[in-house]
């Protein structure tokens, strides 16, 4: 992946909170990037980024899926396995189930599947900002799932 990176942020909604803030304190180290989010969450994260950008500047622009549970998830996915995410921040909700679990799940699942890094709460989200290959190229091993397309079938 190159040193600009598609990065994914979702949030579940009581989680919202934590992103944003997680996002504000990152700020610097995140606008370079581009920046992908299901509906609602890309929706708060523009209007953030929106503050304070001076007068005559264009306001950070996020590419902004379908709400989360109305196929957003299902996007994103589809998106990681088009090669098209190269980093998930996804803080979901460890107390609450979502009408969209099943969405959920396939999509950590892919980004397991496709090896992306992917960080599910406030701490591995600092942990991966802080990572030397934030801002660097990175090449993502393929793992060995990829086998699977290949496999002897009688
Ligand atoms: P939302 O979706 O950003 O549209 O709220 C989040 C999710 O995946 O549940």
């Amino acid at each position: 992946m190159d040193r600009i990176k598609n990065i994914a942020v979702v949030a579940h909604d009581n989680c919202k909170e934590e992103l944003l803030d997680f996002i504000a304190c990152n700020r610097e180290a995140m606008i370079p990037h581009n920046l992908i989010a299901t509906g609602t969450t890309g929706r708060l994260v523009e209007s953030l980024l929106a503050e304070g950008v001076a007068r005559g500047q264009e306001p950070k622009r996020v590419q902004r899926l379908k709400s989360g549970p109305l196929g957003g998830d299902q996007q994103l996915g589809a998106m990681i396995s088009d090669g098209k995410v190269d980093v998930l921040i996804f803080f979901w909700d460890p107390m609450e189930p979502q009408p969209h679990d099943v969405d959920v799940k396939a999509l950590l699942r892919l980004a397991v599947l496709y090896n992306i890094p992917t960080a599910s709460n406030r701490s591995s989200a600092e942990f991966l900002i802080s990572s030397a290959y934030f801002d660097h190229e990175f090449c993502i091993k393929p793992g060995r799932y990829f086998e699977y397309a290949d496999r002897a079938l009688k």
